[in-house]
């Protein structure tokens, strides 16, 4: 039977030191994501021949199907898998200045005001999400940028919305290396943003 599979990073474990460890990667990609990978495969199984997806995520409209008609334990693994998928699929090497560019950039500035004021009202969202979650930036239906927090494995396209970046504030994704700083990792985690992918997902 065909399985739901651990997505391969773009990257090296090394690449995007200093601001998320090899050692923090290694547990968050290759324990934490690989365990919702496999809880998955106990409760469900991708469709044959696959849909195609974005990049190595060849299941991911599968995914999707699974968080928008499913509940309980395969919603929260399903939930998990897409939310990390698109995650660690929207990194890249620290940049000084990273910023995104093009239509992105200026939907943010109608949107928010500022690419500043963005980060601001991103970063406060991610620090003010109480206990486990993630913060999302999303396109509404008619294009216009929000910011939403999500508890546990949520996704926006639960709300109708199109996702196009997120922090992992569940603390698996920054203990090791932040313990309790959690704005300070948000704060940092703008240096690693692949604004390009982020882009192509408008
Ligand atoms: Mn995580």
């Amino acid at each position: 039977m065909k399985k739901f599979e651990l997505m391969a990073l773009p990257y090296a474990m090394d690449a995007l030191e200093p601001v998320i460890s090899r050692q923090t990667l290694e547990f968050h990609h290759g324990k934490h994501l690989a365990g919702y990978v496999n809880n998955l495969n106990g409760l469900a199984s991708p469709p044959n021949p696959s849909p195609k997806g974005e990049g190595s995520l060849e299941e991911f409209e599968a995914l999707k199907e699974l968080v928008l008609n499913s509940e309980g334990a395969i919603l929260n693994n399903a939930g998990q898998i897409l939310n990390h998928n698109l995650y660690f699929g929207q990194f890249a090497a620290p940049k000084a200045d990273n910023a995104p560019t093009g239509q992105l950039a200026e939907a943010i500035v109608r949107d928010f005001g500022s690419f500043e004021a963005f980060k601001e009202a991103f970063q406060k969202s991610g620090a003010t999400l109480f206990g486990s979650g993630w913060v999302w930036l999303s396109a509404d239906k008619d294009g216009k940028l929000v910011i939403t927090q999500e508890v546990n494995a949520a996704n926006p396209i639960q709300k109708g919305l199109k996702p196009l970046l997120t922090f992992d504030v569940w603390e698996h994704a920054y203990y090791l290396d932040y313990q309790n700083r959690r704005p300070d990792h948000l704060a940092a985690l703008w240096q690693i943003v692949d604004w390009e992918v982020v882009s192509k997902r408008l």
